[in-house]
């Protein structure tokens, strides 16, 4: 039975007491390779692990905020036992629920009771390379502190990794905090939703979005160096006071 994993409840509501973001490197059967697990880390390219962080120093001094953890990488990969690698989830979120490829909850506690190092008051990124055969969706789980990526080999995507993007990365860590998503799920405009308040379409470079119509008119992804953190997804997460 997995030990009873205790998170730290007295982080304050503005999350600025995360020393570190734990990033773990999953798998089933195919391997991580040294050299990947490099670059993704700690290159400088805008899709880096540190470029993530670094763009979160940013936007929070845009908020006269400072959140600033360290990114610890841990570049030994684990290899996910059968049990939980076939285990079966469920997700709910506000529209109902649906059942998911793997129990992340699972993954979640194998991984913060069975990796030295890995502490339950710090911010957990899982990157899970799994075969092309499988459906998975990235998610975050705001209870755990923790934010799932699922990766796939593929040559064509930054670090030879189709899924892996730093936008990806942010969005879902923002969720962590208490954002909500911001976009629309289908090609055509209005790629963001609207803001209840003023009725008016969120901006699309908003991490929570982070999509732009192309001049063929399809909704685009847009690279972690044009995003920010909106003003709404700011009140969100506890950089601006609520009035
Ligand atoms: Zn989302």
């Amino acid at each position: 039975m997995d030990k009873p994993v205790i998170f730290n409840t007295s982080l304050d509501p503005n999350h600025m007491k995360f020393d570190n973001i734990d990033v773990v490197f999953v798998y089933d059967d195919l391997q991580w390779d040294e050299t990947t697990i490099k670059n993704l880390c700690y290159s400088e390219d805008i899709n880096s692990m540190q470029s993530v962080v670094d763009w979160f120093g940013e936007e929070s001094k845009r908020y006269n905020k400072s959140f600033s953890p360290k990114l610890k990488c841990f570049e030994n990969p684990i290899k996910l036992p059968k049990d939980i690698t076939k285990s079966k989830g469920k997700i709910c979120l506000k529209g109902g629920c649906e059942t998911q490829p793997l129990d992340s909850e699972k993954v979640i506690l194998y991984i913060r009771n069975n990796v030295e190092g890995v502490t339950n008051d710090n911010i957990l990124q899982i990157i899970y390379l799994v075969s092309e055969s499988e459906q998975f969706y990235n998610n975050a789980i705001q209870s755990y502190f923790t934010s799932f990526i699922f990766v796939k080999k593929n040559s064509g995507s930054p670090f030879g990794l189709y899924g892996y993007s730093g936008e990806t990365v942010a969005h879902e860590i923002t969720h962590i905090f208490g954002a909500n998503d911001k976009y629309i799920e289908g090609s055509y405009a209005p790629c963001c939703k609207a803001d209840p308040i003023t009725g008016k379409e969120y901006l699309g470079e908003d991490i929570m979005c982070h999509r732009k119509i192309d001049s063929d008119g399809i909704c685009t992804g847009i690279e972690l160096d044009e995003l920010k953190i909106s003003e709404e997804t700011a009140r969100e997460i506890g950089w601006i006071p609520i009035v």
